[in-house]
């Protein structure tokens, strides 16, 4: 949407500074999601009393009513639409401010990929660039709203998705990171077309891709941005992870480490399959990053549940663990279920399990020091450049000289241990 509203003349500015025009992309994973963006649409109201704002992203999908009943709300555009987000912006700014006006699908109508075009960090110079393969999920985990807020799975036409990332070698980006709501489903649906080539005649969908992209010439590296347990298997996971230009790392959900627990989230796997990925990955690389998200505190979770997570943790020996405090969510099963637990027993649980998660990070760091990694660079901060391995280590490097740039490959040991990652010295 950045990119659209600068290429028809709009000046961006910092985030809570006076504008004539606000866009609000909304969250609306959990309740306090949706609170906080009201709060901010208020905080930035105040600021510039003038200004349009328009609100979009999740929330304003799933919730139009409400968002529209803010006074401070000139424009509702829902998902689907974000397409046509610089047209009605104009024209609404053009006709100063028309009363509040709202523009959103039903979920059955959010039907076709909606493509954004080409999207990149610009603020990481050429380093990593963004591809959105796959938009929607049909999943519905118990405690989940983006099913409802990002409608049913489609997915990009492989050509525009090979197409783009091509582009993107050719202009100098060394990372080409695949995004979607639930890459897994990449190329599910029913009505997606894919013309095969010889040699992909047994691969998904999502391998093509990955397999015609790995195969485009240039210094650059895949990552995948996720991959559903829920979708994938063994199998899958042990013919993605082999192409050499994707990265040894990927993101996992694993969500509970129960599978009772996994079961009531309509999650469909249980805690031993997940440990068979896990195993086979390690198996190919047992250097391999794997991060992960728990929710703790599902409704009923027990202590020995509970226990399954934290043991989980230390079984896949994940290198970062994304935790989160189960958080209600109106509209979805999990809602309605009975025994919620208490916040004061999700707080203990929770710092127990990032105290787990934090002493095996540092044990995965450890046992990486004895490797060489291939950093890419991305930023500078006086004497080192940070940049991350191809396993995911966040690294420091020192730098005197200012001989790395960002963009650049280059090759560290790891020799010590930050906040957030590790210091490294380059060797070659
Ligand atoms: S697979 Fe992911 S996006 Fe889809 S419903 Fe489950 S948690 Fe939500």
């Amino acid at each position: 949407m950045k990119e659209a509203f600068t290429g028809r003349g709009a000046e961006i500015v910092a985030e809570d500074e006076p504008a004539d025009v606000y866009i609000v992309n909304t969250c609306t994973v959990t309740n306090i999601a949706d609170r906080k963006s009201r709060q901010y649409i208020r905080r930035m109201k105040k600021l510039s009393p003038d200004a349009l704002m328009v609100v979009t992203g999740c929330y304003a999908q799933v919730a139009p009513e409400d968002v529209s009943s803010m006074e401070e709300v000139n424009l509702v555009i829902g998902n689907g639409l974000k397409g046509g987000i610089c047209d009605a912006v104009f024209k609404a700014f053009e006709e100063s401010r028309l009363p509040c006006e709202r523009r959103v699908l039903e979920r059955s109508e959010l039907d076709e990929f909606e493509d954004m075009g080409i999207v990149v960090s610009s603020e990481l110079g050429l380093t990593r660039a963004y591809v959105k393969i796959q938009e929607g999920c049909d999943r519905f985990c118990s405690y989940c709203m983006i099913p409802f807020a990002r409608g049913r799975v489609r997915s990009r036409d492989a050509d525009s998705v090979v197409l783009e990332a091509e582009s993107l070698v050719e202009k100098g980006f060394r990372e080409i990171v695949l995004t979607g709501i639930n890459t897994a489903l990449y190329g599910t649906e029913p009505e997606f077309t894919l013309s095969r080539r010889t040699g992909e005649e047994d691969m998904t969908p999502l391998e093509v891709i990955i397999s015609r992209i790995n195969s485009l010439e240039g210094d650059f590296r895949i990552r995948l941005s996720s991959l559903e347990p829920t979708v994938v298997d063994k199998e899958h996971v042990e013919r993605i992870i082999r192409f050499d230009k994707l990265c040894h790392h990927l993101h996992l959900s694993v969500q509970s480490g129960s599978t009772s627990v996994i079961e009531r989230m309509n999650r469909h796997y249980t805690r031993e399959e997940y440990l068979d990925i896990v195993r086979a990955i390690r198996e190919f690389d047992p250097l391999y990053g794997i991060t992960t998200d728990i929710i703790v505190g599902f409704p009923g979770e027990t202590a020995e549940e509970f226990a399954d997570s934290v043991d989980m943790v230390r079984r896949a020996e994940f290198e970062k663990v994304h935790a989160f405090r189960y958080s209600r969510r109106k509209g979805t099963r999990a809602d309605a279920m009975g025994d919620q637990i208490p916040g004061a027993v999700k707080s203990e649980r929770i710092t127990e399990l990032m105290n787990a998660a934090e002493d095996v990070r540092r044990e995965f760091e450890r046992k990486n020091f004895s490797a060489e990694h291939k950093v890419l660079v991305e930023e500078r901060s006086g004497d080192f450049v940070t940049g991350y391995t191809d396993n995911y280590i966040k690294v420091y490097i020192e730098d005197k000289n200012k001989e790395l740039k960002a963009g650049e490959f280059c090759y560290t040991m790891l020799t010590g241990f930050t906040e957030d990652g590790c210091t490294a010295v380059r060797i070659r």
